[in-house]
C-alpha cells in the first residue's frame, strides 16, 4: 500500500482571474491537506479584460458559498441576461442570445420546431418572445424569484474579482508570493517542474503546479514546450483594443456585441463604467484604425488609454502535462465572443480537484482531463465559429473570408442537421444547449427546412393557442418585474456608486 504525504504542495503561478480563482476553489474546498502559494508579480499586470460571465458562474459560487449580494456589490457587477448581437446577419439586422430557454418543447422535439410551423403560417413572433430571459433582456428588466432563478449572469470588474477570491483564499490559508518568475527548475531525470526561481532569489518547490500565468504560459510552455493548436484559420480575430468609459446611460442586463468591418466590439456595463473594445484581424485592420473605428463607436469620457492586446486564438496541445496544469489564458484563448474563458477556467479548476492526485499522478487522469478538456474547447470553438461563418455580410474582406472559410466538419454536421430537419442534439461535454445553438442559428439567418412531424398532431387552432398560451403567459411574468437599474439599487448597490 502507498504512503500518504500529509501536505500536497500545490503552487499556482499568476494572480489574474484564473490564478485566483484557483486559489479560492483549493484552499476552501480542499486546503486541509495542502499548502497551497501563489506567486504573482505586481511588476507583471494581468490582462485586465474578462468582465462578461455566463450562468455556469453559479455553480462555482455555490462551490465557494459566495453570498450574491457581496459578491456583486464587491465587484460593481450589473446581472446579464444574454448578448446582443448586432449587425453581424447583415448589417441592418440584430438577435439576441439569451441564457433562457425557449417556449416548451416535447420529448421527440424542441419549442423551434412548433415555432417553425407557426412561423410558416405567419402565427409566431419573433422566437424570443416565447422566453423570459430573452424579452427581459429587451425590456431591461430583472428580478429573483422565490421559486426559480432566472437563468443569469454578470458584469463584473475584473481587479476586483480577483481581489474578492483573493481574500477568500487568504482566508483559507493559502499563501501569496510576490515576485516575478525568473526561472523553472525541471527535474532532469522525470522531466517534472521541481521549483520555481523568483527574481529574489527565492525558491518556491511543489508537488503539483498550476500555470495561471496568462498568455505567456511560462511553465506549460516556456519550460514544458507542450505545444499549442492553432485555430487562426477559424477565428481569423487576432487583436482587441480595451478601453474603460464613464457611464452615460442605465446599464443594459446583457452584453452588446456589435460587428464591424473587420472584427466586432464589446460594451460591457458595470455599475459604475462601461467596458468597451475591439476585437479584430490584424490582417484586415491596423491597430490605429482599430482604435480610431472604437473610439469613434464609444460614448463618455475615457476613464483610461486604449489598451491593444495581442494573442494567438487555439489551445494547448495538453492541458496537463507532467506535474503542471494549464488553468487560464495559458490553456489556450478560443475568442471572448460568447463570454466563455472564466467558464473554461472555472472548469478546469473543478475537474483537477476531482482528480487531485492522492500520491503519485495517474497517467490515467492526465489522459481523461485533457480529453474531458479538448472536447470542451472544441464544441465552444464551433459555437463560436458559427457566428462568424453564418454571416451574410459582403461588404468587407474580413467577412468575405468567414462566410468562405473551410470549418470544422463537427460545425458542418450540426448546421446541415439543424437546416435539413431542425433537430439540433446536446452532447455530454457540450456547453451550450439546444436554445442556445437555436437561437443563434436562427438569428444568423439559418431557417430549418422542416419540423418534426409530431408537430402535425396539433392542428392549426390547437398550435396557435399553444403558442399564444406561452407569448401571453412570457409577456405577463415579465412586466411584472422591476427594471433592472431599480433592482440593483436596493439589492447590490455597490459601495463605488
Ligand atoms: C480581449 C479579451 C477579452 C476577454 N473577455 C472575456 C470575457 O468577457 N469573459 C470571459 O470569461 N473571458 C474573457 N477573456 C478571457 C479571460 O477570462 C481573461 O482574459 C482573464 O482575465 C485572463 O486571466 P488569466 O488569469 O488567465 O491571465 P492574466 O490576467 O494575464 O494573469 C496572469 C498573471 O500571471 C502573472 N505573471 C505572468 N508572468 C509572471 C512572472 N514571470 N512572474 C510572476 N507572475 C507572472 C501576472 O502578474 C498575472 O498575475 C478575454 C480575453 C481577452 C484577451
Amino acid at each position: 500500500m502507498k504512503t500518504t504525504k500529509v501536505k500536497r504542495k500545490i503552487v499556482i503561478a499568476g494572480g489574474g482571474t484564473a490564478g485566483w480563482m484557483a486559489a479560492a476553489a483549493f484552499s476552501k474546498l480542499l486546503g486541509t491537506n495542502l499548502e497551497i502559494s501563489l506567486v504573482e508579480s505586481d511588476a507583471i499586470p494581468t490582462v485586465g479584460v474578462g468582465e462578461a460571465t455566463i450562468p455556469t458562474l453559479h455553480l462555482f459560487h455555490r462551490l465557494l458559498g459566495l453570498d450574491e449580494r457581496e459578491f456583486m456589490a464587491a465587484t460593481n457587477a450589473t446581472f446579464k441576461m444574454g448578448i446582443n448581437f448586432e449587425k453581424w446577419k447583415n448589417t441592418e439586422e440584430d438577435y439576441l442570445h439569451s441564457f433562457g430557454f425557449l417556449g416548451k418543447d416535447c420529448w421527440a422535439a424542441g419549442f423551434q420546431h412548433f415555432w417553425l410551423k407557426g412561423h410558416q403560417q405567419g402565427i409566431a413572433s419573433e422566437i424570443g418572445d416565447y422566453c423570459p430571459e430573452h424579452l427581459a433582456a429587451r425590456e431591461g428588466r430583472f428580478a429573483v424569484l422565490n421559486n426559480q432563478d432566472l437563468n443569469h449572469a454578470y458584469h463584473l470588474d475584473a481587479g476586483l474579482y480577483a481581489k474578492f477570491l483573493r481574500n477568500i483564499a487568504a482566508k483559507h490559508g493559502a499563501n501569496r508570493i510576490e515576485g516575478k518568475i525568473a526561472k523553472v527548475n525541471l527535474d532532469n531525470d522525470t522531466g517534472n517542474i521541481q521549483s520555481l526561481l523568483l527574481e529574489s532569489g527565492q525558491v518556491v518547490a511543489g508537488d503539483l503546479f498550476l500555470d495561471c500565468t496568462g498568455f505567456r504560459g511560462l511553465l506549460i510552455e516556456g519550460a514544458l514546450h507542450t505545444g499549442f493548436e492553432s485555430w487562426s484559420h477559424y477565428l481569423p480575430c487576432d487583436s482587441a483594443i480595451a478601453v474603460q468609459t464613464k457611464v452615460t446611460k442605465t446599464p443594459v442586463p446583457y452584453t452588446r456585441s456589435i460587428a464591424h468591418k473587420s472584427g466586432w466590439q464589446w460594451q460591457i456595463p458595470l455599475q459604475n463604467r462601461m467596458g468597451n473594445g475591439l476585437v479584430f484581424s490584424s490582417k484586415h485592420m491596423s491597430d490605429e484604425e482599430a482604435i480610431e473605428t472604437l473610439l469613434s463607436n464609444i460614448d463618455g469620457e475615457l476613464i483610461n488609454q486604449p489598451r491593444v492586446i495581442k494573442y494567438n486564438t487555439g489551445t494547448r496541445r495538453k492541458h496537463w502535462n507532467k506535474n503542471c496544469i494549464a488553468i487560464g489564458l495559458s490553456s489556450g484563448f478560443i475568442e471572448p465572443l460568447e463570454s466563455t474563458g472564466i467558464h473554461l477556467f472555472q472548469r478546469g479548476i473543478v475537474r483537477l480537484m476531482q482528480m487531485l492526485p492522492q500520491n503519485d499522478i495517474s497517467a490515467a487522469d492526465i489522459e481523461e482531463f485533457n480529453q474531458q478538456a479538448t472536447a470542451e474547447s472544441n464544441n465552444i470553438r464551433d459555437f463560436i465559429v458559427l457566428h462568424y461563418h453564418l454571416t451574410q455580410r459582403n461588404d468587407s474582406e474580413f467577412w468575405r473570408y468567414c462566410k468562405n472559410m473551410a470549418i470544422p466538419d463537427s460545425l458542418a454536421h450540426r448546421m446541415k442537421l439543424f437546416k435539413e430537419t431542425s433537430r439540433v442534439f446536446k452532447k455530454s461535454d457540450d456547453l451550450f444547449g439546444e436554445s442556445s445553438w437555436v437561437q443563434v442559428m436562427l438569428g444568423q439567418g439559418l431557417m430549418p427546412e422542416q419540423y418534426h412531424p409530431i408537430v402535425d398532431q396539433m392542428s392549426d387552432q390547437e398550435l396557435s393557442s399553444f403558442l399564444n398560451t406561452i407569448k401571453e403567459g412570457t409577456k405577463k411574468q415579465v412586466q411584472n418585474w422591476p427594471n433592472h437599474w431599480d433592482f440593483i439599487q436596493h439589492y447590490c448597490k455597490s459601495k463605488a456608486m
